[in-house]
Formats: C-alpha cells, structure tokens, sequence
C-alpha cells in the first residue's frame, strides 16, 4: 500500500535480495518482514534511519539520492557540501581544496554549510534565551530523529526546536541572492546538498515543516567522491592549502557528534548519536527520568553525520580529521552576531508550520475492534515460543502475534516452524 504520510529514502532491490533475515533483525521499529523470500518495508513504520542499509550484506538496498546527472536540468547548479565532506579525503585535504574540486566537476556555485551551521549556533543560543520553558528543547537537524519524535515519542514532538536546520536556510538564503544577482527565478537555479545522509532525500522531498524545500535535492558522497578525488590529485600540486577565511571549527565541527552542542557554548547540553542510544535518551526525556538538561542534541548515526551510510572515509578516521579541522580553523565566529539577531527577529530560522505528532496506527481505527485484536494477539504471543528466531518472517514473536492478530493475507501460526504447518 503507498504511504500516505512519509515519503521514503531507501528501496529493496528485489534482485539482489535472499531473505536473510539480517536487515529484519537490526530495524528499529520492526518496519521490515521477509514474504516469499524478500524483504519488504512497511511504509508506515519506516523511519529512514538507514540501519538496514548498513547492514544488508547483499548490497540489496538502495539509497534513493539524487544522481549527479539531474542537477543539469537547472540554469544555475550549486553544491552545499555538508561539513562531513570535509573528512572524506584524509587529513591534509584543506575545505577550500573541496570546494574548489566540486566547482570543478559542474557546479557553478559552491556554498559552504559550514557557514550555516555557524549561524544557526548564534541562532539557538538565541531560541533558548528567549523560550525559556519547557526542557529539554530538542534540535531539528537530523530529520530521522524528528521521524522518530513524530513515531515512537509523539508527547515530545513540541519540544523540537522551532528552526529549520542549516542545509534548509543556506538554501533559502542561496535562492534569494542567486535570483536577485542574475535576475532569474528562483526555479531555475538547483541546490543540492552533498550528503552522507539518505534521509535527506526525505525532508526534501516531503518537508514536514514548510510547503517546500529550498532544496532540489541531495548527491550522495559516495556517488561524487571519485569524481572529487580525481580533482583533488590533479590539483595536488600546484593548490596553495587552506584560506581560513572559508572556514571555522564551529561550522565544521557540526559534522559529527557533539558538534552542535559545542557551537552554542550551553553547559547543560547533551549530545546522543546512534539508533538505539537516541531512543534510550529520548525514553528517558519521556519519563521524566531526564531533568536539567537544556538542550539536546540526537543524531541518529553513530558519531553524527560522519558516520552517515553515504559515507566513504572510515568513521574513526573521519573523526579525526575533523577534530584536526577544529583545532585548525579555532572557535571564533566569523558570522556577525548582530545580523543574526537581526534575521531571528525576521523569524528567518522558523518553521512554516509545525512538526505534527504521527504515532504508530492502533491494531484497528475501530476502537471495540482495536480491543478485539489486542486481545487475540495476547492470546496468539501466549502460544509462540518467544524464541525470536524471525523465521516466520517476522523480527520477534510479537510481531508474528500482531501481524496474524491483523489479519495480514495469507499468514497463518503454522509460518512458525516450532509449531509447524
Ligand atoms: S539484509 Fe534484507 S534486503 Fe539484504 S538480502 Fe538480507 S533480507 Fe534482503
Ligand atoms: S530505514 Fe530504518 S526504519 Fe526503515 S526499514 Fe530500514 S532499518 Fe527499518
């Protein structure tokens, strides 16, 4: 059934898929069975978080990015990098070298995110001191972790920051200036972010904060990197490294873990990366168990967006390189702190309209019939034997339990190999 709320990032390669039962296992909200030896995503539950992907070993699912050939639909082409780009190419490639590689390979204009990560720093600390309750205020930039609130912790959907997160508002900023400079539409200039994230796709594709996104797509790293490594040695010699105008360790610093936190100089921030850590914080926010925090940074890959599955550095060795980036380029801004002010009071940073709580539907829209159900998958779960082996193809017995109690076509108790056909 297409889903009618999210749109997705990822698909199964029905070709390549065996039926393993690997990408199953390691879901996170139980969003895959295997039928008639293929895995299958349920749209409604999906969040995009990317963990199967990861770990299919079968290369059956595929990210659905944007290629690099559709950017020439557009008069004028620009590139936002995502500051995890800047950790692909080893430790001594400079930003300035990247950003010159990508103009290089097509792009008329090449953006530095950076700069907006900086930005929306001074802007946070800005949103903080003016909305002083309730806590922990949630960041926005990792569009699975709003899926995630909007899912699993819809009660915490109103403590997400009001502010679009820095690729959205370097774009919006792009658009206007490009239009006004050559006097053309806004339509026919392209931005794309350079990504290491297929979500991305989703929140550009189904924004859930604004009618539509100032992106016009997300080029996935792995699918430009040769192209830029190519560039990147053909300049190897004669490229004067690094300009420290382009860049700071604030903005940088935003791609991995802890990067944002650290931009807006809050002592009681906390920053979470990884699936099941951001889900055991938020459980924890949800409780009440979590107190004193004011604000809370969660990325859903692990170390942040470094460790994104569009990604073709080792994650560790990424790390490192933007540490060095961070100690090299140092934590002053370069942004005017005052403009900033100026562009918040504008409500430059916020939402068109509100993120909606969307929890996971009840076993029926009829509510004696939901209670019905619930009752028989009780019964059901009581006769499997909570041995988890997913060989009915289903994650644990009770998804089984839940699927059958359902009434999914064609599945019977007897898919459970300890109770037979
Ligand atoms: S991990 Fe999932 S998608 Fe990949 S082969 Fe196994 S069942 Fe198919
Ligand atoms: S992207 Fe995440 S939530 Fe969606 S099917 Fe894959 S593992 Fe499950």
């Amino acid at each position: 059934m297409p889903d009618p709320i999210f749109y997705h990032s990822i698909k199964v390669d029905e070709k390549k898929c065996i039926g393993c039962v690997v990408c199953m296992k390691v879901c996170p909200t139980k969003a895959i069975r295997i039928k008639e030896k293929k895995a299958v995503v349920n749209a409604e539950r999906c969040i995009d978080c990317g963990e199967c992907y990861r770990a299919c070993p079968y290369g059956a699912i595929t990210p659905l990015t944007t290629k690099t050939s559709d950017i020439t639909r557009f008069k004028i082409k620009v590139a936002l990098p995502s500051p995890v780009l800047y950790s692909q190419f080893g430790s001594n490639v400079m930003p300035d070298q990247i950003l010159n590689a990508l103009k290089e390979i097509g792009f008329d204009y090449v953006y530095d995110e950076a700069l907006a990560c900086e930005m929306i720093s001074i802007a946070i600390e800005e949103y903080l001191e003016r909305n002083k309750s309730p806590r922990p205020i949630i960041s926005s930039t990792c569009p699975v972790v709003v899926r995630l609130i909007q899912r699993l912790f819809p009660s915490l959907v109103s403590l997400i920051i009001r502010m679009e997160p820095p690729r959205e508002i370097a774009a919006k900023n792009l658009k206007r200036e490009l239009s006004k400079e050559h006097k053309i539409s806004e339509q026919d200039i392209g931005i794309f972010h350079i990504t290491s994230c297929p979500a991305k796709m989703v929140s550009i594709n189904k924004p859930e904060t604004m009618e539509k996104s100032y992106l016009d797509g997300a080029i996935s790293i792995k699918e430009i990197y040769n192209q830029l490594m190519a560039q990147l040695k053909r300049k190897e010699h004669n490229f004067i490294l690094q300009t420290q105008s382009q860049a700071s360790g604030i903005g940088i610093g935003w791609a991995i873990s802890g990067g944002e936190i650290r931009g807006i100089k809050q002592d009681a921030s906390v920053s979470v990366s990884g699936v099941y850590d951001t889900i055991r914080i938020l459980s924890d926010v949800e409780s009440g168990k979590i107190k004193n925090i004011e604000y809370l940074e969660c990325l859903i890959c692990p170390d942040g967006c470094i460790g994104g599955p569009l990604t073709v550095e080792n994650r560790f060795l990424a790390k490192s390189h933007i540490l060095k980036l961070i100690r090299k380029f140092g934590g002053k801004n370069r942004i005017d702190i005052s403009y900033v002010k100026q562009l918040y009071e504008k409500n430059f940073f916020s939402f068109e309209r509100n993120i909606q709580p969307k929890p996971f539907s009840p076993l029926d829209p009829d509510k004696n019939e939901a209670i019905r159900k619930l009752k028989k998958k009780e019964r059901i779960l009581k006769n499997l034997p909570g041995i988890n082996c997913g060989v009915c193809g289903a994650p644990d017995c009770e998804s089984f339990a839940e699927d059958l109690a359902k009434g999914e076509k064609d599945l019977t108790i007897g898919r459970c190999v300890f109770l037979g056909e």
